[in-house]
């Protein structure tokens, strides 16, 4: 039998259509052995930064250190601050936000390229008085951070991260539940066999966030006449291990966060799931952007800059978050002067690089699908955030996207869009806007998420490489 040939001439109509219809492939399709062997290591490696970094703490310390690695010095240890064209430089900003730079050709004032990222994600975070017995159990009170569905958060292993500070300042960093071999908490639900009321709540109401207890012990302290004795066990145990005791819990700040690794998702390993990729799918490829353009030989035109936030997920509030001045007084040291510091921002071009929800086919029905962002499509650029009428949105100029875009398609790098969901179906922000407020040019760039906020959310690995050479592409070229 003859072999059936497929290539037919195409129409009229149809060339046509290749000319003028934005169409999308998937970004496997046709990958090179030499990509697709990027894209793993590229993958692995930001597993092994996931796995270390489930707070904003444990991401800024690591990102300190392959900035460090890559030749960037802390500004701390800087006898004076004459930055010369092909110097690295970093800021860390009490331990939960960092600043780094690469020192361009061209002076400040006449602007740098930015990618700001954010590395808290939503958690649990044990109030100031948390440990109480109630029936033979110890439990932890929390408060939730950011935008979580509670129930989504019950009967899933959980590992405690943070810190003790003592007066003297002494920092004892507690992390439990992440070696193998170590215990693990977690947040008891209900039967269903009992849970009749709860399923006919709706799903905001069925878990109440002051129920989010941690179960932390069942043991009583061996002593017959020792009162709360569940509690006082741990207690014993804390303080032997820690020397901590149940006042030092009112300054600490400690985070239940899953105690699960990240793992590759699906028979073709194509995509990972883990907790935390919102917002460290892009705070990872900005650092390796940073590194990447550190090694080059030639120092770039203008300065470049990557910012790594806290707080995003609460709005961006508190002397850590992108409203604060941190970022401000960073670019202020390579300006000569408040005026150029002025002019330098306006002249200034960023990325806010944060993630996008990806289209979810469970889900159609909030998504407007021919704006949406897709799993395996590339990188996401978001024109405007917001909700309900483009409300609180920073909504960048067309010339500025037109730039980004052309600087995209000139180095094959895919891009799509990715509006929030359906127009009055909720929205969403970024740091975008903080950056606006001083008069740069921002749009939001970043990977497309299913679950986001969850416990564990899932992106591609094709979009995590695809917007590393992304970052790279506009640090260098904006
Ligand atoms: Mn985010
Ligand atoms: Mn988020």
């Amino acid at each position: 039998m003859a072999k059936e040939t497929k290539s037919k001439n195409k129409g009229k109509g149809e060339k046509l259509a290749d000319k003028l219809f934005f169409n999308l492939k998937n970004c496997w399709e046709g990958i090179d052995a030499k990509t697709e062997k990027e894209v793993e290591e590229f993958a692995s490696s930001y597993k092994q930064f996931l796995d270390r970094g489930k707070t904003e703490r444990e991401c800024v310390e690591a990102a300190c250190e392959m900035l460090e690695k890559g030749g960037f010095i802390n500004v701390q240890t800087l006898k004076n601050r004459q930055f010369k064209a092909g110097m690295k430089i970093y800021q860390n900003i009490r331990g939960k936000s960092i600043l780094a730079a690469i020192i361009g050709k061209k002076p400040a004032v006449e602007g740098c390229n930015i990618l700001g990222a954010h590395v808290d994600s939503p958690r649990l975070d044990l109030k100031q008085n948390p440990l109480y017995e109630d029936s033979d159990l110890a439990l932890l009170d929390t408060h939730y951070y950011g935008g979580i569905k509670k129930y989504q958060w019950t009967t899933i292993p959980l590992a405690m991260h943070g810190v003790f500070v003592n007066g003297d300042g002494k920092k004892t960093a507690i992390k439990i539940g992440e070696e193998s071999g170590d215990p693990v908490f977690t947040i008891t639900d209900l039967l269903p066999h009992l849970a009749k009321e709860q399923m006919e709540k709706k799903a905001s109401e069925a878990v109440e966030g002051e129920n989010l207890d941690i179960l932390a012990g069942s043991r009583p302290y061996n002593d017959k006449d020792a009162k709360e004795k569940i509690k006082l066990g741990i207690l014993s145990l804390l303080n032997a291990k820690y020397g901590i005791t149940e006042k030092d819990f009112a300054s600490a700040e400690i985070e239940f966060v899953p105690a699960f690794k990240a793992s590759d998702i699906g028979f073709d390993r194509s995509m990972i799931g883990a907790y935390g990729h919102d917002d460290r799918c892009c705070a990872f490829p900005a650092i390796k952007a940073m590194t990447a353009l550190a090694r080059e030989k030639t120092v770039p035109e203008k300065t470049v800059i990557c910012y790594l936030s806290d707080k995003e997920e609460t709005g961006s509030a508190g002397n850590t978050g992108a409203r604060s001045c941190n970022f401000e007084n960073f670019i202020a040291m390579l300006c000569e002067n408040e005026a150029d510091l002025r002019i330098c921002f306006s002249n200034s071009y960023m990325l806010s690089a944060d993630v996008n929800a990806a289209f979810d086919p469970t889900y159609a029905g909030v998504f407007e699908k021919k704006n949406s962002s897709f799993i395996g499509k590339g990188l996401v650029l978001t024109k405007y955030t917001g909700s309900g009428g483009k409300y609180g949105a920073s909504d960048a100029n067309a010339e500025f996207c037109a730039k980004v875009q052309a600087i995209m398609d000139k180095s094959k790098i895919q891009w799509q869009f990715g509006e929030l969901g359906k127009v009055d179906k909720g929205g969403g922000g970024t740091i975008a806007l903080y950056a606006a407020n001083l008069g740069m040019d921002v749009l939001d760039c970043g990977v497309p998420v299913l679950s986001m906020h969850s416990p564990f959310e899932v992106i591609s690995k094709i979009d995590l490489y695809t917007t590393f050479r992304g970052y790279i592409a506009f640090l260098g070229n904006a």
